[in-house]
């Protein structure tokens, strides 16, 4: 368990360099750039409430975009989808699975319309299985057509319990299981959608020192690497798990190091993959996503001396190693599988061979985080800053955006109501809540999945074996033979029921 550092020392006054250096004002002082900040901006400058109208008694606009590292650009997206056929263009490595409503609030801001359709890749099809049994849950589309239960609970959910938004969002949701796309291609969307809009100036800048004010209406002073100043109404902190945001204002958080590394790299398979696979193994999930064509991303979780070596060895040997992760049979020839027996209706699919590594390796060390607050007067926390899980359940972003959805929401809110944006009794309680909620459910259900196809308890692979593998292998052939419980299961999972319905952006 570690808990990150709070800020101890005193830092020179801000205010008193006031005489010497002009400080520009700005509403809303986003520090990071990843995805989750980039969302923000995004939708934020969806708004009507945004407009930088006096621009000569302001040299900044409203809402300022921070990252000290060149954000990406879709001129590569393009010119591949241009000047290169499809089959040319080799996916990144590091790729994102988007839920069916982190899309719908990307579409909301105008992301996805910007992005080359022809690399996000939508499954429809989930499959996990493990090394340790032979149980399997297979999550797809046809699990909802197949089920009388479903349409009858379905029916009940339309009519009972959702309004006609509710409806639309909820049909939307079952359309398919999510989609995949490269990190930096959404990034590039999101830049450049920000800048289409023209409410918010993105600077390439580190933040070196924020001033935090000791009254409620004094505003805080973020000091940039290059000297300059900026007072904000509100500070959003996205930068990433060793947030100088949350150490500047003081909030503590905590969490662990999984012990694990999470290896990422694409690959070449012999047909399509059009299934979203994860394999549980002893040294820690695999899993092995679609991408278009022949393309798959890979997010191998393993101990740091396992990545170390699969990193070093050939790249043939590498395809030999993933190959029998993914397709040898399980060392429990009797434990799990139960259903398929009885009810000979065997929906289990071996993922396709692969054939070729096809990009560089790389490692991620891999924690959870979790920040003690997620807001406070003037404020507020969100991606990566604010929580950070295991990528087994692909949900980190996920999580991230129904958080940024709910700020974004509130903020907006907020300004039209004319309430101080930076007000945390007013303004940011809110988010702070609804997140913690959302992010304390997802957190949780992780850490069980984890913890519950732990390869070894006590140190020992036998105990977790016989004891815990067999507990598995039989509360997962249920939930395979019940097209109901794993309708739900997935939902639940998915985080499908805590996003936000609407979208203040969206509303005049
Ligand atoms: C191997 C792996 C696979 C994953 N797969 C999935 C998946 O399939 N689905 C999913 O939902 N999630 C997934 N995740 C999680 C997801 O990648 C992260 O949650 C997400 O990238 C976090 O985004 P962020 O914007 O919060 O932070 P970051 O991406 O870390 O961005 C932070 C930004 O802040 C900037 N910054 C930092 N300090 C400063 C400073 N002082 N001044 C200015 N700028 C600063 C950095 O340059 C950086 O650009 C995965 C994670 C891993 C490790």
């Amino acid at each position: 368990m570690f808990f990150s550092q709070a800020k101890s020392q005193t830092i020179p006054n801000l205010q008193s360099q006031q005489t010497q250096k002009e400080i520009q004002d700005t509403d809303v002082l986003i520090v990071g750039g990843g995805i989750a900040g980039a969302s923000l901006a995004c939708a934020l400058s969806s708004s009507q409430y945004f407009d930088t109208k006096d621009h000569s008694s302001q040299k900044l606009k409203k809402i300022v975009l921070l990252d000290h590292t060149k954000l990406p650009s879709m001129s590569a997206y393009r010119e591949d989808s241009q000047n290169l056929s499809k089959d040319k263009r080799i996916p990144e490595p590091r790729v994102i699975t988007l839920s069916p409503n982190s899309l719908r609030f990307l579409r909301s801001i105008g992301v996805l319309q910007k992005c080359n359709q022809k690399f996000i890749t939508e499954f429809h099809d989930m499959l996990v299985y493990e090394e340790m049994g032979n149980a399997y849950m297979r999550f797809g589309s046809q699990n909802r057509q197949q089920s009388s239960m479903i349409q009858f609970q379905e029916y009940l959910m339309k009519n009972l319990l959702f309004n006609e938004e509710q409806r639309q969002v909820f049909e939307e949701s079952q359309s398919h299981m999510g989609a995949s796309v490269e990190n930096n291609h959404l990034l590039a969307g999101l830049v450049e959608r920000t800048q289409e809009l023209n409410k918010c100036q993105i600077l390439q800048r580190k933040v070196v020192k924020i001033e935090v004010p000791k009254s409620q209406s004094e505003k805080p002073i973020v000091e940039l690497d290059d000297g300059t100043l900026i007072r904000a109404k509100l500070v959003i902190g996205s930068d990433g798990e060793k947030s100088k945001v949350r150490e500047e204002f003081g909030i503590r958080a905590s969490g662990y190091s999984y012990g694990q590394n999470g290896l990422v790299c694409t690959v070449r398979t012999i047909r399509p993959n059009t299934i979203a696979y994860q394999r549980f193994l002893r040294t820690g999930p695999l899993a092995l996503l679609p991408l278009w064509d022949n393309h798959s991303s890979i997010v191998w979780s393993c101990p740091p001396e396992l990545s170390k070596d699969l990193i070093d060895v050939s790249e043939d040997k590498f395809v030999e190693l993933l190959n029998q992760a993914l397709q040898k049979s399980s060392d429990h020839s009797l434990m799990g599988q139960i259903p398929d027996r009885v009810l000979k209706r065997n929906t289990f699919e071996l993922p396709p061979i692969i054939d070729k590594l096809e990009t560089k390796r790389f490692a991620f060390p891999l924690s959870l985080l979790q920040s003690e607050n997620l807001a406070a007067q003037r404020v507020a926390l969100i991606g990566d800053a604010a929580h950070r899980v295991h990528p087994l359940a692909g949900q980190g972003m996920n999580i991230g955006l129904t958080g940024v959805a709910y700020l974004a929401n509130q903020v907006v809110q907020a300004k039209k109501c004319g309430l101080d944006i930076g007000d945390y009794g007013n303004v940011l309680s809110d988010y702070e809540r609804k997140e913690n909620i959302n992010a304390k459910m997802m957190i949780s259900s992780i850490e069980f999945v984890k913890a519950s196809y732990s390869g070894r308890i006590y140190g020992s692979e036998r105990i977790a074996d016989s004891t815990l593998g067999v507990l598995r292998n039989v509360f997962i052939d249920l939930i395979q033979t019940s097209n109901i419980a794993k309708y739900n299961f997935m939902n639940y999972a998915s985080g499908n029921l805590n996003h936000p319905i609407t979208y203040e952006w969206q509303k005049n």
